[in-house]
């Protein structure tokens, strides 16, 4: 019998990283493309999987919704954002598009998926949260199914379900297996944190790349808005998420990274720095602490690089400190052990001051590649395999 393989795949800004393991997660293949250069041009069919305006990037402020989002989501709703899905949807129904009546609502994943497996109008409710599912109650809310463009909103499975087989024609040209089948994925965020390997309630994943996102395994969802904090579900339990202004960006605009290696190296993480900063690209903050007008704070310097560096470092370990603590007031479980991605995770010294100042163990993620994380849920959901299919 031939071995049993599975494909993650991250359609990310810059590539396409793909992964392949096996059913213990060891990595049989891995690879990134980039992507052509050309437009890529669709066969216009009817209503099947006709794009029928340029995608929407996940940044793109639809301001024109907002009103109509505030006027229909409960306060402090996940949706209630210019650039929620919710906000794009609304944006593009009220435009004057004559396609509505054949319309589906595809998130980037959805649409991917469809072209393997050709079922349309499929997602997965981490995707979905933000057009307004409810993966707590499994269904969208009475306040938007109401609404005209309901009609649009896609089918919501658990991340890592079957959808289906691959399709005839794709198999055939690149000799996939009769058996091959393809599973709803998740968002690249989340895929990441899956990556890590934290699969129990306390655990969490501590994010240092330009700025600092925590996520945080809970059993409980917590969700405020004023923090934009907010829950997604992972089956039985909730990943709770929270991200911070401050981060790697500061220390770019200061050092260089030899420069941090360098500096890095000669600060003993044993000892507390009493250097009190909050590191800030910009004015303002909103997680662990809720200030549009918050000033960055570094002073005063010393003339000692290294003294400053471990300030720097000491204080950024105090927020992400201060942001565990706060995801625990407001609900969640807490901070037992958290694991380290993006370019400060590199830094050995600093784990160390961080493990001091939040009193649990840091360590690098073993795996943090998005693929990775989508490999692991193609391996839940094939050996899920729901009995239909076969
Ligand atoms: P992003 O993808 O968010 O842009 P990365 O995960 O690539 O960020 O991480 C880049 C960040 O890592 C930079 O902002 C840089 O300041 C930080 N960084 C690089 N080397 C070190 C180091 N040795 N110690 C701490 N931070 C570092």
């Amino acid at each position: 019998q031939s071995k049993q393989l599975y494909l993650g795949l991250d359609f990310g800004t810059s590539g396409a990283r793909f992964v392949i393991i096996d059913k213990h997660g060891v990595i049989y293949a891995e690879g990134k493309r980039d992507y052509p250069q050309t437009t890529v041009r669709f066969v216009p069919q009817i209503t099947t999987g006709e794009p029928l305006c340029q995608p929407f990037l996940y940044n793109t402020n639809c301001s024109d919704a907002l009103p109509i989002v505030q006027s229909i989501a409960p306060e402090n709703h996940t949706v209630v954002s210019g650039s929620s899905t919710l906000s794009k949807l609304i944006s593009w129904w009220i435009s004057t598009d004559p396609h509505k009546n054949s319309a589906l609502l595809m998130h980037q994943a959805d649409w991917l998926l469809y072209l393997l497996h050709g079922k349309l109008g499929v997602s997965d409710y981490n995707n979905a949260l933000k057009v307004g599912y409810d993966p707590e109650a499994e269904s969208y809310p009475s306040w938007l199914l109401k609404q005209p463009y309901a009609q649009l909103l896609p089918t919501v499975k658990a991340p890592g379900t079957s959808v289906g087989f691959i399709k005839e024609d794709i198999r055939l040209h690149f000799d996939f297996p009769k058996d091959c089948i393809i599973c709803t994925g998740t968002t690249d965020s989340i895929a990441a944190f899956l990556a890590a390997g934290a699969s129990q309630p306390g655990k969490a994943v501590t994010s240092l790349g330009s700025t600092l996102a925590i996520k945080l395994l809970s059993t409980s969802r917590i969700e405020d808005s004023r923090f934009g904090v907010y829950s997604h579900r992972l089956d039985d339990k909730w990943l709770v998420g929270g991200a911070s202004n401050t981060g790697g960006a500061v220390l770019r605009q200061i050092f260089t990274d030899s420069q941090l290696d360098e500096l890095s190296e000669q600060i003993n993480p044993e000892e507390p720095s009493s250097l009190d900063y909050y590191p800030l690209p910009a004015v303002g903050e909103r997680f662990p602490v809720a200030d549009p007008n918050m000033m960055p704070r570094l002073q005063p310097r010393p003339d000692n690089d290294v003294e400053f560096l471990h300030g720097i470092l000491e204080s950024i370990a105090r927020i992400e400190a201060r942001g565990y603590g706060l995801l625990k007031e407001l609900g969640a479980t807490e901070v037992e052990e958290v694991y380290s991605a993006g370019g400060g995770a590199r830094n050995e010294k600093w784990m160390k001051i961080r493990e001091r100042v939040l009193g649990v163990t840091v360590s690098r993620a073993p795996q943090t590649e998005a693929a990775y994380g989508a490999a692991l849920l193609a391996l839940k959901g094939a050996t899920k395999s729901p009995s239909q299919l076969y």
